[in-house]
Parts: C-alpha cells; sequence; structure tokens
C-alpha cells in the first residue's frame, strides 16, 4: 500500500478545506520576497497595505485583530497571487533536524505530502530570504 495515496499535494489546500482550517493565517509571521510584494501590488494593493518590517531584515505579512490582512470570511482574499511561503506551508524548514519537515503546528499536517520539488522550491525560497536577494 501506498502510504502517499490519501495524502495530498501542498499547493492543492484540500486538508484546509475539507476541515475548514484557517490556522495558519492567524498570527502570521509569513515572510515575503520582492516578487510577492510586485505581484500582490499589481493587484493595486500599496506595500504599507500588507506588509510589516521583519525583525531579521525584509518584510512580513501585515496581521490585522491577529489574522492575516488578507483573510476574509471567505478565505483568502488573494489564494491566486498568495506568497510563496503561504504556496508551500506546512512544509517548513526545521533548524533543529537541519531539514524540511511537515509543521506540527499545522493539525491536519499528516494529510499532505510534499516532494523532492516542493523541498528544493522551500529551499530556494529560504536562500532568497536569508540573502536578501528576495
Ligand atoms: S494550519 Fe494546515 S490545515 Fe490549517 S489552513 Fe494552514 S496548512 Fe491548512
Amino acid at each position: 500500500m501506498n502510504a502517499f495515496a490519501d495524502k495530498h499535494p501542498l499547493r492543492s489546500g484540500i486538508p484546509c478545506v475539507k476541515h475548514n482550517c484557517v490556522q495558519c493565517c492567524l498570527e502570521t509571521s509569513m515572510p515575503l520576497t520582492t516578487r510577492d510584494i510586485t505581484r500582490i501590488m499589481k493587484l493595486g494593493y500599496e506595500r504599507t497595505d500588507f506588509t510589516i518590517p521583519s525583525n531579521g531584515g525584509g518584510w512580513r505579512l501585515k496581521n490585522v485583530s491577529g489574522r492575516c490582512v488578507f483573510l476574509s470570511e471567505r478565505g483568502c482574499r488573494i489564494y491566486q497571487y498568495r506568497p510563496e511561503g503561504c504556496r508551500l506551508y506546512p512544509l517548513i524548514y526545521d533548524e533543529g533536524v537541519h531539514r524540511a519537515v511537515i509543521d506540527h503546528l499545522c493539525p491536519y499536517g499528516c494529510e499532505f505530502k510534499a516532494g523532492k520539488a516542493e523541498i528544493k522550491k522551500l529551499m530556494n525560497l529560504l536562500e532568497r530570504l536569508a540573502t536578501g536577494a528576495r
């Protein structure tokens, strides 16, 4: 039996919809790449509408009343244009074990599957965020 048969690709968002979960959109600290900011600004938003400075430099998504500024009652307002990190979540890099893992904070993480392509995308994203080549 294939252990991945009943799991869903990260980008599908199927477990999120199935469980009506928006947990990762609450008190978000999702970092933003330059590409993310440019893509979202093309929708008509000002940078200050959705970004705040990150402690380590760069920018991250803004929260309003503890929720991602783009989270509405019907879900993400910019789903098709959402940040790269949101597309890859719940895949994160665990500094403790030095590898990409499914975040244990995602309550339905066991329903997602991540392949080599997603891990490569995550590592590329982290490299761009770390070097400032965002
Ligand atoms: S916490 Fe997990 S299941 Fe919930 S919305 Fe985020 S990725 Fe989806």
